[in-house]
């Protein structure tokens, strides 16, 4: 049996492979999805039946990512993962809510040129999202949460949190010293156009306190690009991955619902941390 890189979420032992399940030592036992992916998110710690993204807003995500436009935030993440475990043996990099695997699958792709058999894994609370990131069979991967992951303390080389609830003390228990956490967060102007087509005054976001107890913070990249939308539909798909989706008036979505073409700023900034 293979000891998996996954440990138990109800008493954190190693988790064994038989094929079909992943079993610990004292015989909590999660069954394989048959994509591969496995589902070690507790009942008791789910808020709801179906957690995180629906379905259809896992569609509307992959639909709008597939037009390219995030590709430069994509390139800029892969590009600092890889100068900093480059020539690296057996790295581990963690993507803590890596949705429906747009980065984490780069990830593999592009840490396989720079390192010896990387070990990427990625886990998301929605099962939706997990299971289309499963396509990618290089990719270790699980239904889990933020709050609470099921890796074992000082596992992991380098994790990526691309607009992911950010768990200070959970990242810093999981992150070996000395291996990296890249965090994704808006730019103050990312999304402005499509902020001007729902609300009367939109602001730009705030930059925020940078510094997380555990961490030495090294270095800020900003990633700068645009999108032209020319249908309603991809519109609607990038409207549906914002957190706008949750809170926007009435009048703000008829104008969203008669939009037929839509130019917005994009930003990323990724801030770059070292475990102390
Ligand atoms: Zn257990």
């Amino acid at each position: 049996m293979m000891e998996n890189i996954f440990r138990c979420p109800v008493c954190r032992q190693p988790l064994n492979d038989n094929g079909k399940s992943l079993v610990c030592s004292n015989r909590h036992s999660f069954d394989k999805a048959s994509q591969g992916y496995v589902h070690l998110l507790t009942s008791n710690k789910m808020n709801s039946k179906l957690p995180g993204d629906s379905r259809e807003m896992v569609a509307a995500r992959t639909a709008f990512l597939s037009l390219g436009f995030y590709h430069p935030f994509r390139e800029g993440l892969c590009r600092i993962v890889c100068d900093n475990l480059k020539g690296k043996d057996h790295p581990v990099i963690l993507d803590a809510g890596c949705g429906e695997g747009y980065y984490t699958s780069e990830l593999y792709r592009t840490l396989s040129q720079c390192c010896a058999d990387p070990v990427v894994c990625g886990f998301d609370i929605s099962k939706f999202a997990v299971k289309a990131a499963a396509r990618d069979k290089n990719l270790s991967l699980s239904v889990a949460s933020c709050f609470d992951i099921p890796m074992a303390d000082s596992s992991v080389d380098a994790l990526t949190a691309v607009f992911s609830p950010i768990v200070p003390e959970e990242f810093a228990r999981v992150v070996k010293p000395g291996g990296i956490m890249v965090l994704a967060v808006a730019s103050p102007r990312h999304l402005m156009g499509l902020k001007q087509l729902l609300y009367d005054t939109p602001y730009e976001n705030e930059r925020r306190d940078t510094d997380y107890e555990g961490f030495r913070f090294e270095s800020r990249t900003e990633i700068l690009t645009e999108a032209f939308l020319k249908d309603n539909q991809s519109i609607k798909n990038l409207f549906a991955m914002t957190p706008y989706f949750w809170k926007t008036s009435v009048e703000g979505s008829a104008r969203l619902a008669a939009a037929q073409s839509l130019y917005t700023e994009l930003g990323f900034d990724l801030l770059l941390y070292r475990r102390i």
